[in-house]
């Protein structure tokens, strides 16, 4: 977004403290002055810790081109172009939405439990060979992140993908109307948020707000083996949607797939081609659907697809490959875990073909609610110990996943502190091997794969 101060006061119906800023002009925005670029509207807020009021003159400084700043903040500053409004948060989102509907670019929306990140930076590597993509940084996924993300947007961008996150009912539905989707991705329904929501039902709906905002000749893209998003589907008139996913009722679907520890390979419904995805585990194969399905909306070929995947640059610590200094491999999956994302990597690892043995380094699964410890349980019960002799574990809730492990093999610790599991895990590694590590953000196991490098 590039426009002046008169036109965003406009846009805003807000008011201007100080005359002869006008032409002020800002491109794109920040709520950071450690991150601020110069040009940028700078928006502050109103913090439980801090007041960004106080870094206005900072913004400036780095050379910020305008500020809105809330009305009922004393000192407004009267040498420096300003605009006054009552809600930054809310101008900010209204402001992204009004960039929106000016139509510059199509917009890609994804959200769903797991996934979204990892489905954002496919689609977004696999369209760039066609077509010029911004997407979203990082996770900068929620009320602030989104619009903040659609302001940066250049106008002469021609698809934005869009990462939508949520912890309860309405959030999607708000960020959908910004955005206004062309396009709509539902990757999955999981158990996080659990403990806000209520049940796996009322997930599926708060994920399926997303269609809340899609534009007239909009279309979902959704994971067909979940019921509950099928069933969803099938009681919205007059939506335009196609699925995605293993099982061959969907629209596309894997006929054939093969998976090893580089990558997958899949031959699609009645293709004879086969196209490889080089990111690890099934679960990746349905994110790799995602994108095929967008992509091909969009018009572009399986070959583009395919040249698209091998340049796509991941995320890191999602199912990222990293070798250790003697030869072993790590699978660094340390990003984030629920039992949908656990159990999908435990399936990688133990599908896996390696010279070496099989480690999985597992810590709590955090914010599963009421049932946290049944469901740390099946986890423990359903690690196929076989495959995968030795297991370590970190953290209070992992300890109940231990237990049930214990019951059928030997090779099973519990630690509460990195250090002790990093000594444990160096008696057992040895060069070949091939080691999960996955937890909770919270239990940043990255830490542990720090001291293998
Ligand atoms: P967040 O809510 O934290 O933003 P996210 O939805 O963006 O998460 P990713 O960061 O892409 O998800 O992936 C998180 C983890 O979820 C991965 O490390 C992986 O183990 C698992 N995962 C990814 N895709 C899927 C999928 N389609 N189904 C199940 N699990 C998945
Ligand atoms: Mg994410």
């Amino acid at each position: 977004m590039k426009k002046t101060l008169k036109e965003i006061a406009e846009i805003l119906k807000a008011d201007v403290p100080a005359q002869g800023f006008e032409d002020a002009v800002a491109e794109g925005a920040s709520i950071n002055t450690l991150t601020i670029q110069p040009g940028n509207l700078f928006v502050p807020f109103k913090g439980e810790k801090t007041d960004g009021h106080k870094y206005v003159r900072q913004a400036f400084e780095k050379g910020a081109g305008i500020s809105l700043w809330q009305k009922d903040v004393p000192d407004v500053p009267h040498d420096l172009p300003i605009i006054l409004v009552d809600d930054p948060e809310a101008a900010l989102q209204q402001l992204a939405s009004a960039y929106r509907q000016e139509n510059h670019f199509k917009v890609v929306a994804i959200t769903g439990s797991n996934g979204k990140t990892t489905t954002k930076d496919m689609i977004a590597g696999v369209l760039s060979t066609k077509y010029s993509v911004q997407k979203t940084e990082g996770n900068f996924n929620n009320n602030l992140g989104l619009p903040l993300t659609l302001l940066n947007i250049k106008e002469s961008t021609d698809v934005a993908v869009l990462e939508m996150g949520m912890s309860g009912f309405g959030e999607i539905e708000l960020l959908s109307n910004i955005a206004t989707p062309d396009i709509a991705v539902i990757t999955n329904i999981g158990e996080s948020h659990l403990q806000d929501l209520g049940s796996r039902e009322n997930i599926a709906k708060a994920k399926f707000e997303i269609i809340a905002g899609l534009n007239q000749n909009g279309i979902l893209f959704y994971y067909g083996d979940e019921p509950l998003l099928k069933a969803l589907v099938q009681q919205t008139e007059g939506l335009k949607s196609a699925s995605y996913g293993y099982e061959d009722t969907n629209g596309l679907y894997p006929r054939n797939t093969e998976i090893d520890e580089s990558g997958s390979r899949i031959q699609l419904g009645t293709e004879e081609t086969w196209v490889s995805i080089p990111v690890l585990g099934r679960h990746n194969v349905l994110n790799g659907l995602a994108t095929i399905r967008t992509a091909l909306h969009l018009g572009l070929t399986l070959g583009e697809i395919e040249e698209g995947f091998a340049k796509t640059e991941m995320t890191a610590m999602r199912m990222e490959r990293v070798e250790g200094a003697n030869g072993e491999v790590f699978i660094n999956d340390a990003y984030n875990a629920s039992p949908t994302s656990m159990l999908a990597a435990l399936q990688f690892l133990e599908e896996a073909k390696t010279s070496g043995k099989k480690i999985a380094v597992l810590g709590d699964m955090l914010e599963l609610g009421d049932d946290e410890e049944t469901f740390h349980r099946e986890i423990g019960q359903k690690i196929n110990v076989n495959e995968i002799p030795v297991l370590l574990t970190y953290g209070p809730r992992s300890r109940w996943l231990a237990e049930e492990a214990l019951q059928r093999t030997p090779l099973v610790y519990w630690f509460k502190d990195h250090d002790e599991l990093v000594a444990e895990l160096k008696k057992h590694l040895s060069k070949g091997d091939l080691v999960l590590v996955k937890g909770s953000r919270g239990m940043e196991l990255e830490k542990v794969i720090e001291a293998f490098k």
